[in-house]
């Protein structure tokens, strides 16, 4: 099957050709005719999959015909940079078209959007905070609204975003064709699924297990010594570039600290920076002056950077969704890619529901030549215990006694292999 087969207007098959696809991805396949049909459309699908281009595409060749300069579709998304990302495929895809498409966010000026708004656009992606701060404002006019997009849903909810689209949803025209990403279906999106779309085409990607171009191993350390190990992997790994997770963004600032210490152009991407240390952190990652990316969840979410050789998780996602949400910026596009994850003791639950997910034991490494044994600095002490999760402060809370770590606790046995460089397909 190819893009011809969707018989799009000529200009947008240009913008397809020129980034370089061949052919639709699953998602593009399964969503594409019914969006252009006019349905309404619920999407299972993970990051990775190309559901950018599966609502874009036919989005764009919806707006190819009426009229233009007022705001026909809207796209909300959880984070800004995954807002930036969606209007870049936007003005990618749609180079050849002449729609007009900016960004809703906070953070950034106000003004500068009200004057990207009256100067005219037809496609608005928006966060939901700012886009309600616009609405309240009457700076941004949606009564010519025709598509309303969710895209990440479940992360929106996560993320506290529900009662925020339930309020922009009654700005919207009633008459209109909704679309919803989602990589996972919690109880809350399936309702918003039943209150918000009208009968929906459900589009369904296998699974929410990690792409199969990822090969996954498993690191069992001690917490202090996990810099060491990081570093230590770092260089004896053929790389491209590098996504490391962390769960704390003090953690992914002091990691991303250490590594240039050591040597790397490391930079890190943590809610704390501001919006043009983001963009800076992000364009630097995108463009190879970084090969090493440090982030959290939240700020991480929908990366896209091709050429993601190795995601490295320094400290395990607390769910095996948030899991494959990371391993998600690996492996992409049939691209391979390999997921490393550092895990202590308290690990093992989430790494039997990723193997479950998964549906296979993931193998643990041990890399040869590292001195596993080494004690923790004595001044150390943000890195020689795990980070604080919602279950430990619970925990804390209800026993009201401090929570201890065994410290220099032997780590479980692990299948000792020799250590392997990666190669990778570009
Ligand atoms: P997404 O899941 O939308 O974030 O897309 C993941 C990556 O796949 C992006 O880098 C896209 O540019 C790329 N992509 C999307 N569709 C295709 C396709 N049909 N062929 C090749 N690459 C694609």
């Amino acid at each position: 099957m190819s893009f011809i087969s969707f018989n799009l207007h000529p200009q947008i098959t240009a913008g397809v050709k020129a980034l370089g696809y061949d052919t639709p991805t699953p998602v593009q396949r399964e969503a594409i005719p019914p969006v252009l049909q006019g349905h309404d459309v619920m999407a299972l699908a993970q990051t990775g999959t190309g559901k950018t281009a599966a609502f874009v595409l036919p989005i764009l060749d919806r707006l190819m015909k009426g009229p233009r300069r007022g705001v026909r579709a809207l796209v909300i998304a959880p984070t800004r940079e995954l807002s930036e990302q969606i209007c870049e495929a936007i003005r990618s895809l749609g180079r050849q078209t002449g729609l007009r498409s900016t960004t809703v966010y906070g953070g950034v000026s106000m003004n500068l959007q009200i004057q990207k708004l009256r100067a005219g656009v037809e496609i608005v992606v928006a966060c939901p905070g700012r886009l309600l701060d616009h609405i309240g404002q009457g700076t941004i006019n949606l009564s010519q609204m025709e598509v309303l997009v969710l895209d990440e849903a479940d992360r929106m909810f996560d993320m506290g975003f529900l009662p925020d689209i339930r309020k922009i949803i009654r700005h919207v025209p009633a008459k209109r064709q909704t679309l919803l990403f989602s990589a996972t279906m919690p109880d809350d999106i399936r309702s918003l699924v039943q209150e918000v779309l009208h009968a929906p085409v459900i589009v369904q990607i296998g699974h929410t297990a990690p792409a199969d171009t990822v090969c996954h191993a498993l690191y069992p350390v001690n917490q202090h010594l996990k810099t060491a190990l990081l570093i230590e992997l770092l260089h004896h790994t053929d790389t491209e570039s590098v996504l490391i997770f962390t769960r704390t963004k003090h953690r992914a600032k002091r990691v991303g600290q250490q590594l240039e210490k050591a040597g790397y152009r490391a930079a890190s991407l943590q809610g704390n920076l501001s919006q043009n240390k983001r963009q800076e952190a992000l364009d630097g990652f995108r463009d190879g002056s970084y090969q090493i990316l440090v982030a959290t969840d939240i700020a991480a979410r929908g990366i896209d950077v091709s050429s993601i050789s190795h995601v490295i998780n320094y400290d395990m996602p607390d769910t095996a969704d948030a899991y494959t949400h990371r391993i998600g910026r690996t492996g992409r596009a049939a691209k391979t890619g390999d997921a490393f994850t550092f895990i202590v003791r308290e690990d093992e639950d989430i790494v039997r529901s990723i193997e479950r997910v998964l549906g296979e034991k993931v193998e643990r490494r041990t890399l040869d030549g590292f001195d596993y044994k080494k004690s923790a600095p004595v001044r150390d002490t943000e890195f020689a215990r795990p980070p604080r999760t919602p279950q430990r402060m619970r925990q804390q809370r209800t026993s009201g006694a401090p929570i201890r770590t065994r410290q220099g606790a032997r780590q479980p046995a692990a299948v000792r292999k020799p250590f392997r460089s990666s190669v990778h397909s570009s």
